[in-house]
């Protein structure tokens, strides 16, 4: 009998013991840079001639790590052993499925330091970023293991005399995972542990800047006992093997997080019909955001400039949750603003290892030259208050930036940068400031700061947003508490850690026996 979900705790890193069990994690992690990591397909691991390096966003000449690249005849071999791994793993009880999670859950929290530094290296996650990254993954476990023994119980239907009749939840069959950089391990962990535990097995193509960390994650599974063909790990391009594995007729399912762009592209592909093909492909995509935090007049300014900041600006504004408007009340505009700019200017920018960073680096140089580009159209549109340009280091450091009295229609109000930069809105009275707030094509994260309980009312009906917040940030859903997804071009608001995300990878099917 499983004890009920809690999440895992943080780590406090203002306790001396803490710092020093990171700083030891970091070191021997350090020392295992530069290493090289297989495919994994059928339980075997298999090496290529051509591999990726993964670099360290925050010391650009550092390799975290070189992975093998699989090409398509690879791809199609990891398919085959998903299809064949099916047949059997289909037919485990949901129990069973789930104490193989349960398992990666404890190995997880015994290695919990060392994945979190292999995030500091290769994903630019300042310490707690890292650790509340790890956190989350042991979450999805322990909840999903939960999840799916809810879900393998007898579900009742409505009696009829004379018969016997219930319903029960299969598997889809052979899904494909495309999981995004931003949370490596979490929402890797998450998206994978989801689709297995229900009965499907699965190709794990990870995001191009974070093999390593998943390759961590396959170790993990392996270690925990995951049966050979169940979870193959095929590092590639999209371009190579994305699209022909999105495409293959054999494909039940595709989950994928990352992009409003490439989300389109797989929802496209996949709603073609192949040759052979025998279902409707099902596409679970979790796109972008371009979260708004509004600020009423009566509300607590200073938590609120604190909350814009953090969500702006932690983890370089790299989440699909993060806020990149803070539309704000005419009245107190000027107040807020100028905290926040404080707040930004006082954050320290600096290598993600480093313990007293506040901000790391973006994720590689092509996200750094985007931001770049959206700063400098920024300088066009709204007026630069704080930030505006590179920071100083042998990474992809870019400064946290505010722009003030920014249109809401301007590009930089409308389009996700997924960056360190905040678009400052004056709003004329708060049905205003919710009225700006929806006007975008997403729909994912929103947070509302007042104390007036009429206008909380009237945000909780009006505000469209998967995840809507009072008083609080926008960032750091929690599983099983805040169930995440959004609306629009945010995605199909699959709620991943809510009890609704594993009827996503699952059909029911219901059973009438005549007495
Ligand atoms: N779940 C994360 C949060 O609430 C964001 C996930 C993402 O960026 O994809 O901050």
């Amino acid at each position: 009998m499983v004890q009920p979900f809690v999440n895992e705790p943080l780590t406090d890193f203002s306790v001396p013991e803490q710092r020093a069990a990171f700083e030891q994690a970091l070191a021997e992690v350090g020392a295992q840079l530069g290493r090289t990591y297989p495919l994994y397909i059928g339980g075997r691991e298999v090496l290529t001639e051509r591999r990726t390096a993964s670099i360290n966003p925050s010391q650009k000449d550092q390799v975290v790590g070189y992975v093998a690249k699989a090409d398509q005849a690879l791809a199609e071999e990891a398919m085959q052993s998903a299809l064949a791994a099916f047949e059997t793993w289909k037919r485990k009880s949901f129990a069973e499925r789930a104490r193989y999670l349960l398992k990666a859950a404890a190995i997880m929290r015994r290695r919990k330091h060392e994945l979190s530094a292999w995030m500091c290296y290769e994903a630019g996650k300042t310490w707690p970023e890292a650790d509340a990254d790890t956190a989350e993954a042991i979450d999805f476990l322990e909840f999903y293991a939960r999840e799916a023994i809810r879900l393998g119980e007898v579900h009742p239907l409505v009696r009829i005399p004379g018969e016997d009749n219930e319903q029960h939840y299969i598997p889809l069959g052979v899904g494909i995972i495309i999981p995004p950089w931003n949370f490596p391990l979490a929402i890797l962990t998450g998206m994978t542990s989801a689709a297995v535990v229900t009965g499907n097995t699965v190709l794990l193509k990870p995001a191009t800047p974070t093999p390593v960390i998943a390759s961590k994650f396959v170790e993990v599974m392996r270690d925990a006992g995951i049966p050979a063909g169940v979870i193959n790990f095929v590092p590639g391009s999209g371009a190579e093997i994305g699209d022909y594995l999105v495409d293959h007729p054999r494909t039940r399912f595709i989950s994928f997080t990352g992009s409003k762009e490439v989300g389109i592209r797989i929802y496209e592909r996949a709603a073609k019909v192949q040759p052979g093909q025998i279902w409707l492909k099902r596409v679970v995509a979790e796109m972008g955001g371009k979260d708004a935090i509004v600020v009423d007049r009566e509300a607590d300014l200073e938590d609120a400039a604190r909350q814009i900041a953090a969500s702006a600006f932690h983890f370089s504004g790299q989440k699909c949750s993060a806020c990149s408007r803070a539309i704000i009340h005419q009245d107190v505009y000027d107040i807020v603003a100028e905290r926040v700019v404080a707040l930004a200017q006082s954050m320290r920018v600096g290598p993600a290892m480093d313990g007293a960073s506040q901000v790391g680096p973006v994720i590689d140089e092509s996200a750094y030259r985007k931001i770049l580009e959206y700063i400098e159209v920024g300088k066009t549109e709204g007026k630069l208050l704080a930030g505006g340009g590179k920071a100083e280091g042998n990474g992809f450091f870019i400064q946290p930036t505010v722009f003030g009295d920014v249109d809401p229609h301007a590009r930089i109000a409308q389009e996700e940068i997924f960056g360190p930069v905040v678009a400052l809105i004056r709003a004329k009275d708060f049905e205003d400031a919710i009225r700006i707030a929806n006007d975008t094509e997403f729909g994912l994260t929103g947070s509302v700061f007042s104390n007036n309980r009429e206008h909380l009312e009237y945000a909780r009906q009006e505000f469209h947003v998967g995840n809507l917040y009072f008083n609080r940030k926008c960032t750091g859903a929690l599983v099983g508490v805040h169930p995440f997804g959004g609306f629009n071009m945010s995605g199909t608001d699959s709620k991943a850690g809510g009890r609704d995300y594993l009827l996503l990878f699952t059909q029911a099917k219901a059973v009438s026996e005549k007495l």
